[in-house]
């Protein structure tokens, strides 16, 4: 097996067979004497020169590939927006319950899948502000109706 080497004057890629370690090659290019040794090996010391300098290009997927992973690690997008738009819109809009309940039901989903972690926590505080004002407004519509079928019901005994 031959073993190749740069000449350390001229840097002439050397081909040594392996059994003249320990001897000295003398450079064909320069007439360098060149101690053969078995830790000079080009062939091997080149290929781990050359590894380190291919990946030189993926800084550029570098910057790229971490970027994703660290701000959306398979999070689900969180539904802050809506569920805040529905706790308005419970508000907003006397006498529909419907937003306020959706609120509260998609709001309390919502809370339980950031807390596992599977949902973007990001939209934590939207989504718990949207949760309560439906939460309050589906109570107070409930409150507000059972109120009413009450009076009803006493106007309808009075009479
Ligand atoms: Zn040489």
């Amino acid at each position: 097996m031959a073993i190749q080497f740069p000449c350390i004057h001229c840097k002439t890629i050397l081909r040594i067979d392996d059994e003249h370690i320990g001897k000295q090659a003398r450079c064909p290019q320069c007439q360098t004497l060149n101690l053969v040794t078995e830790n000079m090996q080009f062939s091997d010391s080149h290929s781990e020169q050359d590894e380190p300098s291919t990946p030189l290009p993926n800084p550029f997927s570098k910057k790229f590939s971490p970027t994703p992973s660290t701000t959306t690690p398979n999070w689900q997008p969180h539904r802050g927006g809506l569920i805040l738009a529905f706790g308005i819109a419970s508000i907003v809009c006397n006498l529909c319950y419907l937003p306020g309940i959706l609120a509260w039901i998609f709001g309390k989903q919502d809370m339980r899948k950031i807390d596992q972690g599977i949902m973007d926590p990001e939209g934590r505080s939207l989504t718990q502000v949207g949760m309560i004002m439906g939460m309050v407004m589906t109570i107070f519509y409930l409150l507000s109706a059972a109120a009413i079928f009450i009076l009803n019901a006493i106007a309808f005994a009075l009479s």
